[in-house]
């Protein structure tokens, strides 16, 4: 197999250009990634294409729970909660490292909340739909306990609480795991290369008109299913489908912003109530915490989605409320992201009561669309787009069922939660040569076994200064097997230092900036351009309008 490398990139597009497919997929978020995999490992001839970098949308801008969705159940959305909460175990053993058990605390409010009783039941309904083993079910706690979970929760306001089982991820990550998987099974990939028309045969979609947003060139790619996973951009290409009659989209934004651990130090992560009725995360990660999310109706540019002075003080003003200890101000945020909910229109529903459900659209020209839904289900989002692809067009007996979920995805071939803590401390043992033992955990939660390749790449290159090293290293591996095509690419998505550990964007962005010139082959000028995108970048995280 070619590596999936900008090095690559030219061949991909005149491989893209020349040949027909059975499916084509636009967007290479979590979704669109799901069900190139889905559609590759049947047997389908596949081709995806992203107009930035993949998951650039929605899905390198969630909470990073591979989640039930508890709150579903008080919108008594039975059948989400038991596919998501199922989904999480399956998506869990398929990269282990990467989506990683995490307990969760709620804590019960006097004046907030659910009380007590219903609480508990609720919780056990949770982990009756998910199907979560007897060890790892919830647990409730009294006032003490609670509090000796986390000391810095408002003594008079807590009455109990409990600990229940999620995921943490990385979603950016899964979702490049995911395409990688996808190309290793034979699915063309292309980022950077915007869809700007259909191709139409008898009044049928038979492939896209594509703009090449790195050469500025033009082609068409031949298809004879073509799957709309754009995400929040699902109504734009409706419309130029001339098929946006019925449901439409209703975007939410949801904002999260980034502290250090040292100014929040909570000791897990909790769900907390906060006074309007809505319920909050703060998890803890690395060297920070991360707290989220708002859910407000978003009409504005989907292609630049900020967090807004209003959004933070919310946030904020939510801790304070809670953890009144802790005292966080503006000044405090290190980073932060703003995402977009692509949810279905409901008339007379606030943002928070929207359903999370995923819904297919056909137009009548053919084209298929999907949208809504939730990370954590995008292998049953895609099995269900892919049932629908093969049934309207294909002979069913040509291509095999469904099988991710047998499919582990890249770097992630660990059979335990033990094997991956022993591979922990294997890499935490390679790294002693580069005095960096503490950044084993990051390397293995992010690329899984493939740090291997990194601390060996790691090894031929100059180790004056270890930190340096091991990001060129990263930079390199991303490179050669990432699809990276700049700077941004790397610290937002390949590696989430833009959020986790800005100071080291900061302080190494010039170099890698550097290198990465030196890779993908920039011309002085846009080295001067990409440096400069990467400092309004850094300062867009905690400047706020
Ligand atoms: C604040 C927030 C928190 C969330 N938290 C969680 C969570 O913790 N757990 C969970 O399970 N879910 C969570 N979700 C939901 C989850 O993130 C989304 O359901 C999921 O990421 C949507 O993925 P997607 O692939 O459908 O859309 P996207 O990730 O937005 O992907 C769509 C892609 O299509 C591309 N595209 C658009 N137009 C074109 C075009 N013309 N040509 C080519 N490409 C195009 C875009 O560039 C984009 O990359 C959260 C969502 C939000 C907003």
């Amino acid at each position: 197999m070619a590596d999936f490398s900008f090095l690559n990139r030219k061949e991909i597009v005149s491989t893209l250009a020349s040949q027909p497919y059975d499916l084509v997929i636009i967007g290479g978020g979590i979704t669109g990634a799901g069900i190139a995999l889905d559609a590759a490992s049947r047997g389908l001839k596949t081709a995806l294409i992203e107009k930035n970098d993949f998951a650039f949308g929605t899905s390198s801008r969630s909470t990073k729970l591979i989640h039930g969705g508890l709150r579903y159940l008080k919108q008594l959305e039975f059948g989400l909660v038991k596919e998501v909460g199922s989904e999480r175990a399956v998506v869990h053993r398929l990269a282990r490292h990467l989506v990683v058990p995490e307990k969760m605390l709620l804590p019960l409010s006097e004046k907030k909340g659910l009380g007590y009783w219903l609480t508990s039941i609720g919780l056990k309904i949770y982990d009756w739909l998910a199907g979560v083993k007897p060890e790892d079910q919830r647990r409730m706690l009294t006032k003490q306990q609670t509090l000796k979970c986390e000391p810095l929760l408002r003594k008079d306001d807590v009455k109990g609480g409990a600990i229940y089982a999620e995921y943490r991820t990385d979603d950016a990550r899964l979702t490049i795991e995911i395409v990688k998987v996808a190309v290793a099974h034979g699915a063309d990939v292309l980022s950077y290369a915007k869809v700007s028309d259909f191709v139409y045969k008898e009044d049928q979609v038979a492939g896209i008109k594509v703009s090449d947003i790195i050469t500025g060139n033009e082609f068409v790619v031949r298809s004879k299913a073509v799957v709309s996973a754009a995400g929040p951009w699902v109504d734009e290409l409706r419309e130029i489908n001339r098929s946006k009659s019925g449901k439409r989209l209703h975007l939410t934004k949801g904002v999260h912003i980034v502290v250090a651990h040292s100014r929040f130090p909570v000791r897990q992560a909790i769900y907390f109530d906060v006074d309007d009725g809505r319920m909050i995360f703060a998890i803890p990660r690395g060297r920070v915490t991360y707290v989220g999310t708002t859910d407000t109706t978003y009409n504005g540019d989907k292609d630049h989605v900020f967090t807004t002075r209003d959004d933070a003080q919310y946030l904020i003003a939510a801790v304070n409320a809670t953890f009144p200890s802790v005292k966080l101000s503006l000044d405090d945020i290190e980073s932060s992201w703003a995402g977009l909910r692509p949810l279905i229109h409901e008339e007379g529903k606030s943002a928070s009561e929207l359903s999370r459900k995923d819904e297919i659209f056909e137009s009548p020209s053919g084209l298929i669309s999907i949208a809504g839904g939730k990370l954590t289900g995008y292998r049953k989002m895609a099995e269900r787009v892919v049932n629908l692809v093969i049934k309207k067009h294909f002979d069913d007996r040509r291509f095999s069922p469904c099988r991710t979920d047998q499919i582990k995805l890249a770097g992630g071939g660990f059979a335990n939660v033990k094997d991956v803590k022993k591979f922990i401390e294997n890499v935490s043992r390679n790294l002693h040569s580069l005095e960096m033992p503490d950044a084993a955990r990051y390397l293995v939660e992010n690329f899984g076994m493939q740090s291997d390749e990194i601390i060996k790449i790691a090894g031929t290159l100059d180790k004056s200064q270890p930190h340096l090293t091991l990001l060129k290293a990263q930079l390199m591996y991303c490179v050669r097997h990432e699809m990276i095509c700049n700077a941004h690419d790397f610290f937002v998505r390949r590696t989430g230092l833009i959020y986790f550990d800005i100071h080291q964007v900061i302080k190494w962005k010039d170099e890698i900036v550097k290198e990465c010139s030196a890779f993908l082959g920039w011309d002085s000028t846009r080295r001067y351009a990409e440096l400069k995108e990467l400092e309004i970048l850094i300062s867009s995280q905690r400047n706020f309008q």
